[in-house]
């Protein structure tokens, strides 16, 4: 099994409430100036790696979607008035 963990919101710009960053393992959450960040492909590979999956099979693209305005779309950088990304998933034989 091989994980690809693509664009989205990072630890860099995702701001979240209390109520949120208490669903989420310390390690994904970092607090800069009494503001909390989490950062999603943290929370994502910890929970792949404890499901099982390889450390060394997860892939991330690095990307956050909020920083790179001229790639991606961002509903929290934008406000909600913005367009939406796909995924496409395709199984090689
Ligand atoms: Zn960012």
């Amino acid at each position: 099994m091989s994980v690809h963990l693509g664009p989205c919101i990072r630890g860099c710009c995702y701001v979240v409430g209390p109520e949120v960053a208490a669903r989420f393992p310390a390690a994904a959450l970092r607090d800069v100036d009494g503001t909390r960040y989490l950062d999603l492909p943290t929370a994502a590979r910890m929970r792949l790696v404890a499901a099982g999956v390889a450390a060394s099979a997860i892939h991330d693209t690095g990307a956050c979607t909020a920083c790179e305005p001229s790639l991606y779309f961002s509903h929290r950088r934008d406000h909600g008035l913005t367009g939406r990304q796909w995924g496409v998933i395709a199984l090689a034989g």
